[in-house]
């Protein structure tokens, strides 16, 4: 039958939609989709529309990609600034710049992204996997040294949820003193501050995400940053030789950024949402597939930014400050909840401001595999990054008792409502 599917469709929605007024009779928050891409608005999806529309501009160099690379720069207080189509494939470039080799040894935090593992794996590098702190969820500077071989050559430092991470300072002089370069992973931290500077500038090289889960969203996107001339030629080689996304891939990114809205932000998203997911399913892109997950490189990876995609950048990133002035607030609130409820709250670092991407509180780890009691009391769905060491694969890592508890029992609350 013809329409066998719209109808089962149908039944589910309606079956949904009884569901979330069931809960909210109870007093709780409906289990509805995870929230994230909070930025877009319907300026965005006006500009994505447009896009559509104007598909001969979409492979012109009109400069449109270096004026956003250039804004970013600026806005981030870094002197180069070099867009890819994801923060992994903005590492990979960073990776190449830094003259990494097969063999060499970088130290990682042993609870990251499986994309971040991967792209050092791609590139013949060992990572080196060290614990965290669970106050910030940074590498544990203590520990660090440990880890130092004749063959590490590197460490990479995160700022995770938001936070600036608790030992900044000290990791980056435990690498100067070492003769290390440092990475710096923001991608869940673009535009948090530390002693009045961004995060990401301390280093020899960052990264940050504009991936449809982070601080603001392309739905994919990337950019590194390096305030070193060597570096940066460097990272123009890479990307000179670098693809852009074909026009298929440009068309399900801009569609999957209009559903996106309609989920996560549009006033009416309880009903428009599972609608406009219907209407896009096609064309709706995930940010990793199973394969990679498990190690694979896409046959595509190392892309860099097209314009229409920068387009859309450029508009993200005029509101990236007051979405993150609301984080701040939201956390305000969950520091009270906190409070109120005898959980820790993380760390805010002396003289730094976070972004609070997620606001991450640790919990038993039964209130982590089964969340639902945050529907009702604070009354949101809860997130649980990570899920794994590296995230959100199923491997291991061994030899890490800190992100083994981050693991089982960090949790997260929504950094905007
Ligand atoms: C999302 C994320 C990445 C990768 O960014 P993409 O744009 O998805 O490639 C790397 N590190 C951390 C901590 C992340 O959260």
């Amino acid at each position: 039958m013809k329409y066998t599917d719209d109808i089962k469709w149908a039944a589910r929605f309606v079956l949904r939609r009884t569901r979330d007024v069931i809960y909210m009779a109870a007093g709780s928050a409906p289990p509805g989709p995870f929230r994230s891409s909070i930025t877009l608005d319907k300026d965005d999806v006006e500009l994505a529309r447009r896009l559509l529309r104007e598909r001969e501009s979409w492979f012109a160099d009109d400069g449109t990609v270096a004026r956003y690379e250039t804004e970013f720069a600026v806005w981030n207080g870094s002197r180069h600034a070099f867009a890819f189509m994801s923060g992994r494939e903005s590492l990979s470039a960073i990776i190449h710049a830094l003259g990494l080799q097969p063999g060499d040894e970088v130290i990682l935090p042993g609870y990251t992204c499986v994309v971040v593992a991967n792209a050092f794996l791609f590139a013949g590098i060992v990572p080196v996997y060290c614990d965290i702190e669970l106050e910030t969820y940074g590498l544990d500077v203590s520990l660090i040294e440990k880890k130092i071989t004749l063959r590490t050559r590197a460490i990479l430092l995160h700022h995770l949820y938001g936070l600036v991470c608790r030992d900044y300072d000290a990791i980056i002089a435990a690498a100067r003193r070492n003769g290390l370069k440092v990475i710096e992973d923001c991608a869940q931290s673009t535009g948090a501050m530390y002693r009045g500077v961004r995060v990401g500038n301390l280093g020899d090289a960052a990264f940050y995400s504009s991936e449809q889960s982070k601080i603001y969203c392309t739905v994919q996107g990337g950019m590194a940053i390096t305030a070193d001339g060597d570096v940066a030629e460097n990272i123009r080689e890479y990307y000179l030789a670098a693809k852009t996304p074909d026009e298929n891939w440009i068309e399900r990114q801009l569609y999957t950024l209009i559903m996106n809205y309609y989920r996560s932000k549009h006033p009416w998203s309880y009903l428009l949402g599972d609608v406009y997911e219907k209407i896009y399913a096609e064309k709706r892109l995930i940010s990793t597939t199973q394969q990679e997950e498990n190690g694979e490189k896409p046959h595509y990876y190392g892309r860099k930014m097209p314009s229409p995609i920068a387009q859309i950048g450029l508009n993200q990133l005029k509101k990236v400050d007051k979405y993150n002035d609301k984080r701040r607030e939201c956390a305000a609130r969950w520091d009270r909840w906190c409070e109120e409820k005898g959980y820790g709250k993380p760390l805010v670092v002396k003289d730094s401001v976070p972004v609070f991407l997620r606001y991450p509180v640790m919990v038993a780890p039964e209130k982590k595999r089964d969340t639902r009691w945050a529907l009702r009391d604070p009354g949101v769905n809860a997130g649980v990054w990570f899920v794994s060491h590296l995230h959100p694969s199923n491997r291991r890592v061994e030899g890490c008792p800190n992100a083994d508890r981050a693991v089982e029992g960090c949790i997260n609350f929504p950094g905007a409502l």
